[in-house]
């Protein structure tokens, strides 16, 4: 009972004895008043026994009642009986006990332990009341209770604080004009006239919040709004890991302890053929394809037990039974809060990387285009075989193979065509060949057959001559047939090198050879072919430091009107101030410029050398007509493709002008692909430039060509001149080239003039121009220039 405020009020000075040991066992707080004690220092009890003894008093006692009957419990104890009681006081009616003599002490007792509880019960309530009042005051979440109207009823400071209201705009304010969460008291009314509850979220200033509002009975709407940031952000990162495992490119999977697999995601319902709901539950084994051993998945688990992840190749099955190469990586992962393993799997299918390290591996080792072997792989086999002959000791054979001309088609036909002949070529080849022979591509028309297991020479030139056999047939591509011939040369293991190096450079040689006699053909080594290639890769190395180091340099040599006897022009021919070997002639060099890539810079550097000094002659010799400058332009040079484009623009920058320049051309090449030369003989000839064909009378040019050719002049070849004056067949030839240019309207010169019979018997056939000894030998520039001025004082 110590809630239990009691107040004894007496009109005697002290609260008789007897009472007052009762009353203090009762109550913990005992107030003894005097009744005459100011009406404002009247406490709050609870319970109020008055002791009302003398009537004089009873006003007192009135006002005492009247003030505390609302709240407190109100005990008259009086020598008076109730109806004197009710007489003497107003508010007796007030009174909820009256006790009267002789004093029934058990009833008062009773009386107070039964209020005593009933307080107790109510303080208790109330001390709660306000606890509860100030947990939801301090909860962290926003409180708010609405009337069914609308009206804030109640509001948390955080809510007060969070909606910036003031408290005394409690029972005022309506919930529209505080709310942030878009949405209208009608609207909230409606939804939780549906359900018990309704929930709405939303971001303010990059937090979220949540509110969640319930009805409380019919006539109150609880409004709880929490701040969810955390737990959004949370949200939103699962979200986005999911998404991750979902979408990601590689395959997922994660399975538990027990290797029950947990959750795998779209790309590994791809990569492996089954669904979500067919690999979970499942175990890994699912994916088995047999093709590891026991101890290939030991060695995975001991990984992942010590090192918590295992990373390589794995090759599994698919749900449609395909094997196929993954790259897979498996981390353990704990999860704390669960206390529980995880196994995370990576997986990417590799088959196609292996299809490319395939592919890869074939073109280092092979020639795209035939799919033979290459050079690198060529090498290697090569080194093996001679190991294996060795120990056997065997014989073995190589065969170095040179499609001849094919740089002819290549130039003429195309990049397209010239790859279908290197197919058709590759084909015949292979065909021709056993089983055990081993044959590559080099690259460009070069290929090499290596013969093992051969025991006489005879089995390998039989080889040689079958596969130039095959190669002898027709060739038809594009709908054009082509007659090919190959230049084969062939070096044995052990008589011609006892090492791959040696072997390759001797069967080089030996192919070389063939090619010098003519080609079409094979031949074996033989040690004098070595000092010939020495001597060609030695001068090609010299031309092109004498390229570099401009040691070429243009004689002229005089070309002779007969009929006037003027000098009408000059033929420029090149000559070699070597270092060591002094000036050389074309004869020792000129076939290794024109027969390499060396040509095309050499072919410019003449034209460009001859354009230069064509200036020194229009200056300084006297002719009646304008000077005519002859240069001779190499096959392959005339055949280049923009060879016409590089000449103008070269005159162009020379200020020359095309009339003066004579190009000599070798009949023999012309011939070999006369469409074309018609073509750039055309060009050239627009552009002014005079055009003649050398050594006239070797290449049985065909006159229906000669018609058509925009040609000048004929150089008749110096072979036929030479012996003009011995020869009848000779003279014969001479005399009916003559008559052809005469006829196709061409100027017609002969060279190797040596004598004034050969001078003369040229005149009387109607020659027009010479060139010879008989008037020069050719001369450097200057002294060109001065037997010009002493040529024409002689002669005039
Ligand atoms: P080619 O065009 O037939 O030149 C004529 C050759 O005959 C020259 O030899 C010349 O010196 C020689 N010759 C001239 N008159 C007589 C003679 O009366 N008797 C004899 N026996 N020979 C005579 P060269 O200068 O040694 O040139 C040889 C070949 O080298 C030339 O034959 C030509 O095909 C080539 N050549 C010379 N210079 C060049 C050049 O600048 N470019 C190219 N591509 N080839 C050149
Ligand atoms: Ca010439
Ligand atoms: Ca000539």
């Amino acid at each position: 009972m110590k809630y239990t405020r009691l107040g004894i009020f007496s009109e005697k000075e002290h609260v008789s004895r007897g009472y007052a040991t009762l009353l203090y066992d009762l109550s913990a707080q005992i107030d003894s008043n005097l009744i005459d004690q100011n009406e404002n220092t009247f406490k709050t009890y609870d319970l109020i026994i008055i002791d009302f003894t003398t009537k004089k008093n009873r006003y007192l006692v009135d006002i005492l009642i009247n003030h505390y009957y609302q709240h407190a419990k109100i005990v008259v104890v009086s020598p008076y009986n109730l109806n004197e009681i009710n007489t003497l006081l107003k508010s007796s009616e007030c009174v909820d006990l009256f006790l009267t003599k002789p004093f029934d002490i058990n009833r008062l007792t009773l009386f107070i332990q039964n209020h005593s509880r009933l307080i107790d019960r109510k303080m208790m309530l109330e001390a709660k009341n306000s606890i509860l009042a100030e947990v939801v005051d301090l909860n962290p979440s926003r409180i708010a209770v609405f009337t069914s109207s609308g009206i804030l009823f109640y509001a948390n400071s955080h809510y007060l604080e969070a909606n910036k209201i003031d408290i005394s705009q409690i029972d005022i304010l309506h919930f529209n004009t505080i709310t942030k969460c878009k949405i209208g008291f009608e609207v909230l009314t409606y939804e939780l006239k549906n359900s018990t509850s309704f929930m709405i979220q939303r971001e303010e200033e990059k937090r979220w919040y949540e509110s969640y509002f319930y009805r409380l009975s019919q006539d109150y709407i609880v409004h709880n709004c929490e701040d969810i940031t955390l737990r959004k952000k949370y949200e939103i990162q699962l979200e986005q890991s999911a998404i991750f495992f979902e979408q990601s490119s590689e395959a997922l999977m994660i399975s538990n302890k027990n290797g029950s697999i947990l959750s795998v995601n779209a790309a590994f319902c791809r990569i492996t053929g089954y669904s979500k709901e067919e690999a979970i539950g499942e175990t890994p084994k699912l994916l088995n394809s047999g093709m590891h051993d026991a101890a290939f998945y030991h060695s995975m688990w001991n990984s992942l037990i010590y090192n918590g992840r295992w990373q390589g190749e794995i090759w599994n099955k698919r749900k449609n039974g395909e094997i196929y190469p993954e790259w897979l990586s498996i981390s353990k992962a704990t999860s704390p809060k669960y206390n529980e393993e995880f196994y995370i799997s990576v997986f990417t299918d590799i088959s196609s990387i292996k299809e490319t390290d395939r592919k890869l591996y074939f073109y280092a080792n092979h020639d795209p285009l035939t799919g033979l072997a290459n050079r690198v792989q060529f090498e290697s086999q090569l080194k093996k075989t001679i190991d294996s002959a060795k120990r056997r000791n065997d014989k073995l054979g190589i065969l170095f193979i040179d499609l001849d001309k094919f740089k002819e088609v290549n130039d003429t036909y195309g990049h397209t065509i010239g790859d279908m002949m290197l197919k058709s070529v590759t084909k015949r080849l292979s065909d021709s060949i056993r089983s055990d022979d081993f044959i590559s591509r080099l690259g460009g028309d070069e290929f090499v057959i290596i013969a093992s297991n051969i025991n006489e020479y005879e089995g390998i030139l039989a080889l040689a001559s079958k596969l130039s056999e095959a190669i002898r047939e027709p060739i038809v591509i594009d709908g054009k047939v082509f007659f090919m011939t190959l230049s084969i040369g062939i070096a044995i293991y052990p008589e011609h090198g006892e090492n791959s190096e040696d072997l390759i450079k001797h069967a080089d040689a030996a192919m070389y050879e063939v090619k010098e006699n003519g080609r079409n053909g094979y031949m074996l080594y033989h040690s004098s072919f070595s000092e010939k290639l020495t001597h060609k890769v030695e001068t090609q190395n010299e031309l092109k430091i004498a390229l570099d180091e401009d040691q070429f340099e243009l004689f002229y040599q005089p070309i002779i009107d007969l009929y006037t006897n003027k000098v009408m022009g000059a033929e420029a021919l090149v000559r070699w101030h070597h270092p060591i070997k002094g000036l050389l002639y074309p004869a020792s060099f000129i076939s290794f410029i024109e027969n390499s890539e060396l040509i095309y810079e050499f072919g410019m550097l003449i034209c460009k050398k001859a354009f230069r000094d064509l200036a020194t002659f229009n200056a300084r010799i006297k002719c009646d007509e304008p000077f005519s400058l002859s240069i001779n332009i190499a096959t392959k040079q005339f055949f280049e493709d923009n060879f016409v484009t590089k000449l103008s623009t070269l005159a162009e920058d020379f200020s020359v002008d095309p009339h003066q320049i004579e190009l000599e051309i070798l009949e023999t090449q012309v011939m070999k692909n006369p469409e074309v030369a018609q073509i750039k003989f055309h060009d050239l000839h627009d552009l002014g430039f005079e055009l003649a064909l050398d050594d006239f009378g070797t290449g049985y040019s065909s006159l229906s060509y000669l018609k058509n050719f925009t040609i000048d002049k004929l150089k008749v070849d110096q072979s036929f001149v030479r012996d003009l004056l011995i020869d009848e067949n000779d003279r014969a030839i001479v005399q009916t080239i003559i008559t052809m240019s005469k006829i196709f309207n061409m100027r017609v010169q002969a060279e190797g003039v040596e004598s004034s019979e050969h001078e003369a018997i040229l005149k009387s056939m109607g020659c027009e121009l010479a060139q010879g000894y008989l008037y020069s030998k050719p001369i450097p520039l200057e002294a060109f220039v001065d037997w010009c001025e002493n040529y024409r004082v002689t002669n005039e």
